[in-house]
């Protein structure tokens, strides 16, 4: 069979994507929302298949429920500010029912005072149209806790991470000590308490000889090994920790996915491109991608990012939040979004294959972001989407002449 004149009829139906995998070729459209797999055969001509693509294609979407994602970083100290509250609310009900806002509080030290962390999640619980649209994680250095106050926050549905590797006011040479014994306490009230490890050039290589004595402390609860420019303290000026080696972290992600995998819901930033590749990038009825991320900074200042929350674009202000009406925010959200896709500098993210699934890179000026950060920022994410993209289910598979097509809805 020809496989380019496949891939040529494929493309004029919109799946203009192809992998090899085995015998068979997958076909998908870049946000990967219709999976095709064709098992070439000598009774399949090109038109047989072809036909059964487009009347797949053609007939009316199984409605699917997956939602809208606000992933949302906040520094501990905004919590103090009961603005935050109002326009937290008015993100959840942004798109009302078809969204899920995932918050997540950044502490540099360990935090003291949990009161005000309590009473906004269950001002966000009781006052949001859907109170269990919000998923709150907590990521810090934790030390002594007050055992009655953190199993109020349990109760709450509070999740945590442990941060270490680099906490944002640390000199790049200094790694945070994690106190083992309260790792081991957290994870005895019940919590799930991975490490939050953020990788920078001076810390990769001491990580996994730490790996096994704290999965054994926090209960095998896992880990994570997002760069050091996802922590939203990152800047990419001197004096911060620069970034791994592209190679090095690729590799280091590689090693610890196939020696850990069943920590792979808490790998991050793999879990993240996992979950992309799963429900597809784009929310089509929405028309917004899948996953919006937002950072909003210790001026109130919110605003939009792909990968580096410090290289967000602004928006808004949580003043600005709180204050407008859910129909003016949305169509600001959505000119502002759109445009900062269109806006995309990177020509090699343009003409990438998986540019839709990984968000591309952020503007970014010249002393920012050198180039060899850019491959740090990139050369994994190539490397497993691909690999989760070949993984995944097809909603299609084409095998056989003139029969019922096998249509799998499910997406695992
Ligand atoms: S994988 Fe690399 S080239 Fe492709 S969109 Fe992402 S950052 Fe850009």
């Amino acid at each position: 069979m020809k496989t380019e004149l496949l891939q040529k009829q494929f493309q004029q139906i919109g799946l203009t994507e192809s992998l090899s995998k085995n015998q068979e070729i997958r076909f998908f459209d870049r946000s990967l929302n219709i999976v095709c797999d064709v098992c070439p055969s000598e009774e399949l001509s090109v038109e047989s298949i072809i036909n059964q693509a487009r009347s797949f294609l053609e007939a009316p979407a199984p409605s699917v429920n997956d939602p809208l994602r606000f992933i949302i970083h906040l520094p501990f100290e905004l919590v103090q500010n009961t603005t935050v509250e109002e326009s937290l609310l008015k993100l959840s009900d942004l798109f009302s029912g078809k969204m899920l806002s995932h918050l997540m509080i950044h502490s540099t030290s360990p935090p003291q005072d949990w009161g005000r962390v309590r009473e906004m999640i269950k001002h966000l619980r009781e006052k949001s149209e859907n109170p269990r649209s919000y998923h709150v994680e907590f990521i810090a250095p934790f030390s002594s806790f007050d055992e009655k106050e953190m199993e109020e926050l349990f109760n709450l549905g509070m999740r945590i991470r442990y941060a270490a590797g680099w906490l944002g006011e640390s000199p790049s040479s200094a790694l945070s000590q994690i106190q083992k014994n309260v790792l081991g306490q957290l994870s005895q009230m019940g919590f799930s308490c991975p490490i939050e490890w953020y990788v920078h050039g001076e810390n990769i290589s001491k990580v996994e000889l730490l790996l096994p004595d704290l999965l054994y402390e926090n209960y095998s609860s896992g880990f994570s090994l997002p760069l050091v420019s996802e922590n939203p303290f990152y800047r990419f000026d001197p004096g911060f920790p620069a970034l791994p080696d592209a190679s090095d972290y690729a590799e280091l992600l590689v090693r610890c996915y196939q020696k850990y995998h069943c920590y792979d819901s808490v790998i991050e930033p793999l879990a993240g491109l996992a979950m992309q590749t799963r429900v597809g990038a784009w929310h089509k009825e929405l028309n917004q991608p899948r996953t919006i991320r937002l950072n909003i900074d210790r001026g109130g200042n919110v605003g939009y990012f792909l990968q580096t929350p410090s290289l967000a674009k602004n928006w808004t202000t949580i003043d600005t939040l709180s204050k407008s009406s859910l129909e003016e925010l949305k169509n600001n959200l959505v000119e502002m979004v759109t445009a900062v896709l269109k806006r995309k500098t990177h020509a090699e993210c343009r003409e990438c294959s998986w540019e839709m699934l990984c968000g591309g890179l952020d503007e970014t000026n010249a002393t920012q972001c050198r180039d060899f950060q850019q491959e740090t920022l990139c050369l994994y994410r190539k490397l497993f989407i691909k690999h989760f993209v070949s993984m995944r289910t097809a909603h299609l598979r084409i095998e056989r002449k003139d029969c019922e097509q096998d249509v799998l809805i499910s997406q695992s």
